[in-house]
């Protein structure tokens, strides 16, 4: 089983359903409302763990009503892991687009093959990077009252400038964010936003447990790729070297080098283990 369509089958319904809860709403449709910095579903509420975490140092208030919109996310990462990340992020399927058009320009222009080299490769010092934005971002929002770090949050910026877009058919300068790290990116450090930023992406790979869903190699951890042609290591856009990596807080459970594993020689030796499969 290659998991790509499925993938690629939730983050675009995830994409699309920024532009429907507007509609929806327009349309006097309350069953689902809010953006990616918090929804309300039948009674449910999904927050940024990120958000709260603000919220929480902005207000200095360590209230119920707070924390209530924690508990799915949590539930949710607890179990799945990075999924939120790796299969639904409006920002990471964008991010997808623009890795796309820079890979068809090396090959295609500049004839280039070899594996792009990602801004800062060593997963220890890209962990580093993001947790440092987080923290310093956190006291910020703690000093100033103001969850500052809500103004670099990508799919809570992304969900809102849709509901801008719908319901007054324009963009607000937030969307200006976007554009700049998505050139960035384009031009020249792909991926560097997720690996070495997201606040959101560092606090959901915080929430886990020794049965969150990861990725495992069947033939434990080695420390040199398992065959000559390491497919899974390119694939990695988080930078990972996935048959020892898997389960680093930089993965975010896509399973893109499960698939490049299979695909190479049907070797098959990465897979999902969770709860299931100690
Ligand atoms: S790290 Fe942030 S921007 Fe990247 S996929 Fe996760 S939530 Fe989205
Ligand atoms: S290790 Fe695999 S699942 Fe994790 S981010 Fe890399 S490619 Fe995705
Ligand atoms: S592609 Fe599969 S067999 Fe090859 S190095 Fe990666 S995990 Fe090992």
């Amino acid at each position: 089983m290659t998991f790509r369509p499925y993938r690629r089958t939730v983050q675009f319904a995830f994409f699309a359903l920024m532009f429907a809860i507007p509609v929806l709403n327009a349309y006097e449709i309350y069953t689902i409302t809010g953006t990616y910095y918090a929804l309300q579903a039948g009674g449910l509420e999904a927050a940024d763990p990120a958000a709260i975490l603000q919220t929480v140092f902005a207000s200095g208030e360590f209230a119920p009503p707070i924390l209530s919109g924690l508990l799915f996310p949590v539930l949710f990462a607890l179990v799945l892991g990075r999924v939120w990340c790796g299969w639904m992020c409006p920002y990471h399927l964008l991010s997808d687009g623009v890795f796309r058009l820079r890979t068809m320009f090396r090959t295609k222009v500049l004839g280039r093959h070899e594996a792009e080299t990602l801004a800062v490769p060593r997963a220890l010092k890209a962990n580093l990077s993001r947790y440092a934005f987080l923290l310093i971002g956190t006291a910020a929002a703690g000093m100033l009252g103001i969850p500052v770090l809500n103004f670099v949050s990508a799919p809570g910026i992304l969900s809102t400038e849709a509901m801008i877009l719908v319901r007054q058919h324009t963009l607000s300068l937030e969307f200006g964010f976007i554009a700049a790290i998505l050139l960035t990116e384009l031009l020249f450090f792909p991926r560097f936003w997720c690996r070495l930023f997201c606040p959101t992406g560092s606090c959901l790979a915080l929430i886990r447990a020794p049965f969150t869903l990861k990725v495992r190699s069947a033939a434990g951890n080695p420390k040199a790729p398992c065959c000559k042609e390491n497919a899974c290591g390119p694939a990695c856009p988080m930078g990972l070297a996935p048959h020892q990596e898997g389960a680093n807080l930089l993965c975010t459970n896509c399973a893109r080098c499960i698939d490049a594993c299979r695909s190479d020689g049907d070797r098959g030796l990465l897979g999902f283990r969770g709860f299931s499969q100690p």
